[in-house]
């Protein structure tokens, strides 16, 4: 009566095990043989038509539906593991974390609750981030997609701290106070968002100015809280940034810990960018403040070169994030034995119920690496950023455009109409598969904008990109001078 046939494991697992060697032989191809590649390359016409083709009904082989991926998808990626990939903030995986993640698939466990040992390696990546930011072993953390979701979740838990949880019931429309906060005007976009999601309102997120380091200016923050109480609103949270994402900057920690604990504010870091850089100590001299915040959002994908995704939130106060989340249910009921043991669980601290084994990639990754060559890592993308602003400053036809603080480094082209042609410059780099750059504004000036992320990027690359630079910016501005 029923089909044995009808489940998905494969009839000749002999002929899957080929394939399945073959697939990984491909992957382990491509990241050893990726610096002959284009950075990027645009994809052509047919190759997006390919995927235009409508819901498949028949199956077909796996070992064509890899060949498609092969030919269709690996050559048209972004290019972020690519050494020569600089653009905006992207990390550039390791083997070892493609490998976690396979591993993590063969289990396919759901890490919302339950299944107890791969939740214990999340606790214990849990308990190196307490260290590592001098938290106590009380704090609460919890894997999300990225910083996105992880500053949003350290607002809520500032929401709850200041109003309690009754807001949970209520709701923002039931609230007489009118919260604010307070973050620089240099901050990730996505804090603004979090406020509108959360029904703050983006308008209520002030955007302090900044010094000329690109660091908050703390005169302004306090005079601004002040204001704030003043005319009858209530400040709840203040967030600085370790590692802003236009320039690299870091907000002055300490300054603001200080402020805030004054202020009775909630300080939460956004560390999206830089908070990783604690496991080097000649970093970790930049970031000092951050072990007194309430809260850090950090993201494994960037500077820690975890595959994607691998947000993270760290909590001080671990009842007041539960409070923030947890919701009973009669089919969620915990029990002291058996399967449903165990609580709280993962999903009494964040929005998510089901949940992937993020943790293992990074678990992996810390392992096999350490801390120390992690560190070493990061500390040479730095020195790479340094060896860059110093051969824009020996140059007489590009100028620096911010300090460098850490990986991220901000340029132009001097020449007339400087912003179109450096945009020109941008987008002429990037098409010719040389090298990535990204581009932002710094103080009015358009920005050619180097991140330097990955772990595979050498003083090659940076050479490549210095000599793309000069020989697009000196054609580009000729071009346009003979057109006027
Ligand atoms: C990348 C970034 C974010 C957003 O993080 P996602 O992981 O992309 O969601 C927030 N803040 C800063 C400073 C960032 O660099």
């Amino acid at each position: 009566m029923f089909d044995s046939g009808a489940t998905l494991d494969p009839s000749d697992w002999d002929s899957l095990r080929t394939q399945s060697h073959r697939m990984l032989d491909d992957m382990l191809d491509y990241v050893s043989q990726i610096r002959q590649r284009p950075v990027w390359q645009p994809t052509p016409e047919e190759v997006e038509q390919f995927f235009t083709s409508s819901l498949p009904v028949a199956p077909q082989s796996l070992q064509a539906t890899h060949a498609s991926f092969m030919q269709n998808v690996v050559p048209y990626a972004i290019g972020n593991s690519h050494p020569g990939f600089m653009g905006w903030v992207h990390g550039g995986g390791s083997v070892v974390g493609m490998l976690a993640e396979m591993l993590a698939a063969g289990l396919n466990s759901n890490l919302g609750g339950r299944d107890r040992i791969p939740i214990q390696v999340e606790q214990q990546v849990v308990r190196w981030m307490q260290q590592l930011f001098g938290f106590p072993e009380s704090a609460s953390g919890l894997f999300v997609t990225g910083s996105s979701l992880a500053n949003l979740i350290g607002l809520l838990v500032a929401r709850t701290s200041n109003i309690g949880t009754e807001i949970r019931a209520l709701g923002l429309q039931q609230v007489r106070e009118q919260l604010v906060a307070y973050t620089s005007c240099d901050a990730h976009s996505c804090l603004e968002r979090a406020m509108e999601i959360a029904g703050m309102g983006r308008n209520q997120l002030r955007m302090i100015a900044v010094n000329e380091r690109h660091q908050m200016n703390l005169l302004i923050l306090q005079e601004t809280i002040v204001a704030d109480r003043a005319a009858g609103r209530t400040p709840f949270c203040v967030i600085g940034t370790a590692g802003t994402v236009n320039v690299g900057a870091i907000d002055d920690l300490r300054g603001i810990a200080e402020i805030a604990s004054r202020e009775r504010l909630w300080f939460h870091v956004d560390g999206a960018c830089g908070a990783l850089g604690m496991m080097s100590t000649k970093i970790a001299t930049k970031l000092q403040g951050i072990q007194q915040a309430d809260s850090i959002a950090l993201d494994f994908h960037k500077w820690g070169q975890v595959q994607y995704d691998a947000g993270f939130v760290l909590v001080r106060d671990s009842q007041l994030h539960q409070d923030t989340f947890s919701s009973p249910a009669d089919y969620l009921r915990r029990e002291t034995r058996g399967m449903a043991a165990g609580s709280p669980l993962p999903c009494d601290f964040g929005p998510d119920l089901s949940r992937s084994f993020k943790a293992l990639k990074v678990w992996f990754t810390m392992q096999v690496y350490g801390i120390d060559r992690l560190a070493r890592m990061m500390e040479q993308t730095c020195e790479l950023a340094e060896y860059l602003a110093n051969c824009i400053e020996r140059s007489s036809e590009l100028e620096l455009l911010a300090p460098v603080t850490l990986n991220i480094v901000c340029f132009r082209y001097r020449c007339e109409d400087a912003d179109r042609v450096n945009a020109n410059i941008v987008v002429s780099i990037q098409e010719s598969g040389i090298a990535a750059p990204s581009s932002t504004i710094v103080d009015g000036q358009f920005a050619i904008r180097a991140a330097i992320f990955n772990h595979r990027t050498s003083q090659l690359e940076i050479d490549n990109l210095l000599g793309a630079s000069l020989r697009f910016g000196r054609s580009i501005s000729q071009e346009s001078q003979f057109k006027a």
